[in-house]
C-alpha cells in the first residue's frame, strides 16, 4: 500500500487529496481518497479553481475548513499555515510521496519530475508563462518540502500531455525568432486531464489506448479540447496561456488577436484592462453575466436571450473543434465529454453534436438523458464513432503518475 498527498495550490488556495494505493493499482482503479480539503481565501482568484458554490465542501474524512487569509483567529493566512493546518487533521504517517500539480512546464518538462533543486529552478523560470499559477505551484511545493523533510516530491504538469504536438500543431504562425525569442508555442493546459480521460476512453471501448483516435472534451469553468491519437495528444485548444480555444466560464477563447489592439487604441484601454477583461469578464460571465451552465441553463430555459445566445456560441466553438480535430485525426472512434460541464449538462452534450450525424457523430437522447454518473456512452449502438461521458480524475492521475516517478 503506497499512500500520496496531491496538492493543488493556487495563488490564494490550496487544495489537497490524500489517496491509499492498493499495489499493483493502476490509473482505471477508483481513486482511494482518505481525506480531502480545501482553503481559499477567493475561489474567483484562481481561474482554474471552480466557482465559490462548489468548491467542495471540504472534508470528507477530515481537512482543512478554514480560508486562507480570512481575518478569524487561526485562520491560515499561507499556504504554509494551510499545510501545516491540513497536516495536523489528517495522518500523514508512511506517506510514500507527495505529488504537486504544476499548471506550466513550458518545453522543459516532457514528463512528471523528482524535484530537486535543479528542478525548482526550471519552474521558477517558467513563472513569466505562468505568473498566476507557478509562483503558487512553487509555494506549495516549498512548504511540502520543509514541513515534509525526506518525503519525495514530484511536480506533475498541465503542459506534459502536449509535448507530443507536432512543430505543425504547436507552432503560432508569427516571426519565427520573436517566438523563439519569447517562448511563444502552443503549450497546452488540462494535460492530466486530457491523458486519464482519454485512456479511460478506450478502457470503456474494451481497446488499447494506442488504437482509439479520441477528441476530449473538457468542459469545466475552465474549457478545452484535445485531439488524441493512439494515447498521444496531436492537438489541443488552449495554447500560450489557458485563453484560447474553448468559450469558457470567463474566458473568451478564440478571438480576432486585433480586439486587444482596437480596445487598446480605440477604447484606450491599458493592457491590465484588457487582459482582467478577456479573463474574468469574458465567456459565459461576459455574455450572460453568469458562470455557472447551471444557471445559465435555467436562464435559458425562462426565456433570456442572451443566456440562449452564450449557449449557442459556447456550443458552437466546440462543435468547430470538433470539426477540426476530426480532419487532424483522419479517422475519429471516440468524443468524450468531461468535467463539471461535460458530465453533467446533457442539453451541453446534444447541441454541440447537433447536425453531425453525416461524420457518423449521433448523440442518443435517452442515453445522454439518463441520471448516470459513470463512464458511459451516449450514443446509439454501432455508431461509427461514440460518444462518451468519462469523469475526469486530475487528482488520481496526479497520484498514480507521482507513484509511477516514485518508483522508476
Ligand atoms: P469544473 O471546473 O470541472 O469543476 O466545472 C465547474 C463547472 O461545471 C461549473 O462552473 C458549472 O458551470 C458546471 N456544472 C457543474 N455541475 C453542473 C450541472 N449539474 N449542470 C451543468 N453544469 C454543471
Amino acid at each position: 500500500m503506497s499512500r500520496v498527498l496531491v496538492l493543488n495550490c493556487g495563488s490564494s488556495s490550496l487544495k489537497y487529496r490524500l489517496f491509499d494505493v492498493p499495489a499493483g493499482h493502476g490509473w482505471n482503479a477508483a481513486g482511494g481518497v482518505v481525506a480531502r480539503g480545501a482553503a481559499d481565501s477567493d475561489p474567483a482568484r484562481d481561474d482554474e479553481a471552480p466557482a465559490a458554490a462548489e468548491v467542495e465542501p471540504v472534508v470528507v474524512a477530515s481537512g482543512v475548513v478554514e480560508r486562507i487569509g480570512e481575518s478569524e483567529p487561526g485562520a491560515p493566512q499561507n499556504h504554509a499555515e494551510a499545510l501545516a493546518a491540513a497536516m495536523a487533521e489528517i495522518s500523514l504517517d508512511g506517506l510514500t510521496a507527495v505529488g504537486h500539480r504544476v499548471v506550466h512546464g513550458g518545453l522543459t518538462f516532457t514528463a512528471p519530475a523528482l524535484v530537486d533543486d535543479a528542478v525548482l529552478a526550471a519552474i521558477a523560470d517558467l513563472v513569466p508563462l505562468a505568473p498566476l499559477h507557478n509562483p503558487a505551484n512553487l509555494a506549495g511545493i516549498q512548504v511540502a518540502r520543509s514541513l515534509l523533510p525526506g518525503v519525495p516530491q514530484v511536480a506533475v504538469f498541465d503542459t506534459a500531455f502536449h509535448r507530443t504536438l507536432s512543430p505543425a500543431a504547436s507552432t503560432y504562425a508569427i516571426d519565427a525568432e520573436t517566438a523563439e525569442r519569447y517562448g511563444i508555442h502552443r503549450y497546452g493546459f488540462h494535460g492530466t486531464s486530457h491523458a486519464i480521460v482519454s485512456r479511460r476512453t478506450a478502457a470503456l471501448l474494451g481497446r488499447p489506448v494506442e488504437e482509439v483516435n479520441t477528441i476530449t472534451l473538457h468542459l469545466g469553468n475552465g474549457a478545452s479540447a484535445c485531439a488524441v491519437e493512439g494515447g498521444r495528444s496531436v492537438g489541443t485548444s488552449m495554447g500560450l496561456s489557458p485563453l484560447e480555444g474553448l468559450v469558457m466560464g470567463t474566458r473568451s477563447g478564440d478571438l480576432d488577436p486585433a480586439i486587444i489592439f482596437h480596445l487598446h487604441r480605440v477604447a484606450g484601454m491599458p493592457l491590465s484592462e484588457i487582459d482582467e477583461l478577456l479573463n474574468r469578464r469574458s465567456g459565459l460571465v461576459g455574455l450572460a453575466g453568469v458562470n455557472d451552465m447551471r444557471v445559465l441553463l435555467a436562464k435559458r430555459a425562462t426565456g433570456d436571450r442572451a443566456a440562449a445566445l452564450a449557449f449557442e456560441v459556447y456550443c458552437r466553438r466546440i462543435r468547430s473543434y470538433v470539426g477540426a480535430y476530426y480532419a487532424d485525426l483522419g479517422r475519429l472512434d471516440a468524443i468524450t465529454f468531461t468535467a463539471g460541464v461535460g458530465e453533467n449538462a446533457p442539453a451541453v452534450r446534444a447541441a454541440a453534436l447537433a447536425g453531425l450525424d453525416r461524420l457518423g457523430i449521433v448523440v442518443d437522447p435517452a442515453r445522454n438523458e439518463a441520471p448516470e454518473r459513470g463512464a458511459r456512452v451516449i450514443s446509439p449502438p454501432d455508431a461509427p464513432v461514440a460518444v462518451c461521458v468519462v469523469p475526469t480524475d486530475e487528482e488520481w492521475e496526479i497520484a498514480t503518475q507521482t507513484l509511477g516517478v516514485v518508483a522508476a
